[in-house]
């Protein structure tokens, strides 16, 4: 599968999430952090290059998982992370962007996102509060996460020198709702759609038709699930297991015929 540019980087199109490593709902726990950190750098020897991470996963203790495991490779990875709507007003925005920095142990982030919009912040602020960190070095692109079209182009006329370059949404085979306007919407204004729980967190390992569609490719659910997301959006699996890591980049060798796309639009 070719790659795809983001923020600079040339990078796969298949990355990995990192929710419920290193804690929960801002709530830490210490006692994986080996096991995670083990995973994430299993995950770049195997070619995974974006990782996405957000200062609300265990308060923060994620992002220093993923600091741990991979800021000597900060040349190599584009690591996403994400501001809670609770830090949108500009001075919170900015002392949220330098902690998730520190935390991650980077020299920029490389792309920042609104992890949900808020009814209370206009989005100018934020938007605005973003494109003081590209030019403070503190981050290098911004982004957004759950917001629908109208959403989208109100932060993106907010921008005055800097472009939303992605959106990250729910989008899975059994939620294909971005199918109807945000993914042609993205696509016509070079926004691109990272897909999280893109294995409906981990219910289409289990599911009939694609395991049909799988042992016509020698495939496996998982990778038809990965497969026909990467067609429109890149997709973030979260994994902890080696062997769950080895089968989601099993994935980006397979290209879906278009009946198999048919069956799956159907699902
Ligand atoms: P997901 O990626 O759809 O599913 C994760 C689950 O699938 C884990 O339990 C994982 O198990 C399992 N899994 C992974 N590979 C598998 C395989 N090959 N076979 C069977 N099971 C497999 O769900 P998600 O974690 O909700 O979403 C992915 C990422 O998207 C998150 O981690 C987070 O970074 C991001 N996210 C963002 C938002 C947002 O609001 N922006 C919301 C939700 C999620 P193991 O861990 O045991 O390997």
């Amino acid at each position: 599968m070719s790659a795809v540019r983001l923020c600079d980087k040339e990078i796969p199109p298949i990355g990995m999430g990192t929710w419920g490593m290193g804690g929960g709902f801002w709530t830490p726990d210490y006692s994986s952090d080996d096991l995670y950190v083990d995973a994430l750098r299993y995950a770049l020897s195997r070619g995974i290059r974006l990782f996405d991470t957000a200062e609300m996963y265990g308060g923060g203790h994620t992002e220093e998982i993923v600091g741990r495991a991979l800021r000597e490779h900060e040349d190599e990875v584009l690591i996403v992370s994400k501001v809670w709507p609770n830090h949108l007003r500009r001075d919170d925005l900015i002392r949220s962007a330098l902690a998730s920095r520190a935390r991650l142990g980077v020299r920029s982030i490389d792309l920042y996102l609104i992890h949900w919009p808020s009814r209370e912040v206009p989005i100018q602020e934020s938007i605005r509060a973003m494109e003081d960190l590209i030019d403070m070095g503190v981050i290098r692109c911004m982004g957004v996460s759950n917001f629908d079209v109208k959403l989208l182009q109100e932060a993106m006329t907010s921008a005055r020198k800097y472009e939303v370059v992605a959106d990250e949404v729910e989008y899975n085979v059994y939620h294909k709702d971005p199918e109807r306007e945000l993914i042609p919407f993205a696509r016509r204004n070079n926004v691109a759609i990272i897909a999280y729980s893109p294995l409906a967190r981990g219910a289409v390992s289990r599911d009939p038709t694609l395991r049909a569609i799988a042992s016509k490719h020698n495939a496996t659910p998982v990778q038809v699930a990965l497969a026909y997301l990467t067609r429109t959006s890149m997709p973030i699996p979260k994994a902890s297991r080696k062997e769950h890591i080895d089968e989601i980049v099993g994935a980006l060798n397979l290209r879906l015929g278009d009946e198999d796309v048919r069956l799956i639009s159907s699902l």
